[in-house]
């Protein structure tokens, strides 16, 4: 099991599973939700997460039409996870959890990026991550 936490540490984490997939992410979106130019999230089934603490949703209609919740801490800000809205308004199962989050590098060591996603959003300076596959947009999953 890892454990995580937001920076005010009110929301807590534990992770007990092995991620769906790995994935360095350059939309639009994340750069908007995290303050940063991409991130970095583990696909990860809902039933191997633990949340404790109120996280706070932002919900919008992505490109793609579907609707889309993330959640972070109100009181520091910390974006810790999101999900697709089903049309039944039931969250999807596979839920997309911030890597920054946890507190193990070493579970971070292991688990490196396996695939780079909506890569034409990457800045220049920035470099295609060795040994990640490649993709304009979202894979489907393995
Ligand atoms: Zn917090
Ligand atoms: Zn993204």
């Amino acid at each position: 099991m890892v454990v995580g936490s937001c920076f005010c540490e009110k929301i807590r984490v534990e992770y007990n599973g092995e991620p769906i997939t790995s994935a360095l992410c350059h939309c639009h979106d994340c750069r908007k939700l995290t303050g940063t130019l991409f991130t970095y999230s583990f696909l990860v089934h809902w039933a191997d997460l633990k949340i404790s603490g109120n996280p706070k949703e932002v919900a919008k209609r992505a490109d793609s039409g579907n609707l889309v919740k993330n959640y972070f801490c109100s009181d520091c800000g910390t974006p810790i996870y999101g999900h697709k809205i089903q049309p039944s308004g039931i969250p999807e199962e596979i839920t997309v959890l911030r890597a920054g989050i946890f507190d193990d590098i070493e579970f971070l060591d292991r688990h490196k990026p396996k695939i780079e996603v909506y890569n034409v959003g990457r800045v220049k300076w920035v470099c295609p991550l060795e040994g990640a596959g490649q993709f304009v947009g979202m894979p489907p999953l393995p």
